[in-house]
């Protein structure tokens, strides 16, 4: 299915820990998204911003892309913010719309090496959809190391163990420090060197803190890593953009 915008329904929700939630997602149209794992859609959540622009906010899909019609995402409610909190309280039944699927988080059809990919925060979600897709697609043995602040900042370690395929090893890094730390890549970065020695690694996919995930990929540059074999999806402090 091509890109594009359609209406989508809120087939089942669900709460996760303290402060996130759990959403079912299918096109009213019953159509399949045609997305791989990695990818993320962006939802139109009606709110109408203070300049006068609708806020439309990024997800990453977590559910398996064997399954194209019924899709999954996981919100962390982020402060006041529009998006988080109307995908946090929306009813289930309600239509939104959507577009996608977007994003190039994702192996390279037929890889066969050894892959790592590396989340901070809630980017373990567009790691777990990667991971997914890796193993789907009959590839690769791929590592993952997720570093997070604590056990209870978004989905429970469980949830990610229980999708994540067989063949996939799952570290956790807790105690990272929080967003906006001075010293937070410096640290983040010691802590993925340990990954990374267990490597090489053909591949690197890195999602999550933009102020941690581009000294990543520096980082990996100056260790060795040959260039396009780093592949990221910053979902918050993108220094590319002016605004993140
Ligand atoms: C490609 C992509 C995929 C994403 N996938 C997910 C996902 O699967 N699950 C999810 O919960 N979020 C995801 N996000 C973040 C999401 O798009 C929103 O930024 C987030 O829900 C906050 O939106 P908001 O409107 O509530 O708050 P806003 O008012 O837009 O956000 C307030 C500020 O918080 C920043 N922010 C966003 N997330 C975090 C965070 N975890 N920690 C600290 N600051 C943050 C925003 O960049 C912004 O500067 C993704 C972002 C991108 C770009």
């Amino acid at each position: 299915m091509a890109q594009g915008s359609a209406k989508i329904r809120i087939a089942h929700a669900e709460p996760l820990g303290q402060g996130a939630r759990l959403l079912r997602l299918e096109r009213v149209d019953g159509a399949e998204l045609g997305f791989a794992g990695g990818q993320y859609v962006i939802i139109n959540t009606g709110v109408t911003l203070p300049g006068g622009k609708l806020a439309k906010r990024a997800y990453s899909l977590i559910s398996s892309d064997a399954e194209q019609r019924a899709v999954e995402i996981a919100v962390k409610r982020i402060g006041a913010g529009p998006g988080s909190n109307v995908l946090n309280d929306v009813a289930v039944s309600a239509e939104l719309e959507w577009s996608g699927p977007w994003g190039k988080l994702r192996l390279p059809p037929g890889f066969s090496g050894r892959a790592l990919a590396i989340a901070t925060d809630t980017g373990i979600t567009a790691a777990l959809g990667a991971a997914r897709g890796a193993a789907a697609a009959g590839a690769a043995q791929l590592d993952l190391l997720w570093l997070v602040e604590s056990d209870d900042y978004f989905v429970p370690e469980a949830f990610v163990r229980e999708r994540l395929p067989a063949a996939v090893r799952l570290t956790v890094a807790r105690g990272v420090l929080p967003v906006g730390h001075p010293e937070r890549a410096e640290r983040a970065c010691a802590l993925a060197a340990d990954q990374l020695a267990a490597g090489p690694y053909d591949a690197v996919l890195c999602a999550g803190d933009g102020a941690v995930i581009y000294p990543l990929r520096d980082r990996l540059a100056a260790l060795g890593a040959p260039e396009g074999s780093v592949l990221l999806e910053s979902f918050f402090n993108n220094p590319m953009k002016k605004s993140a």
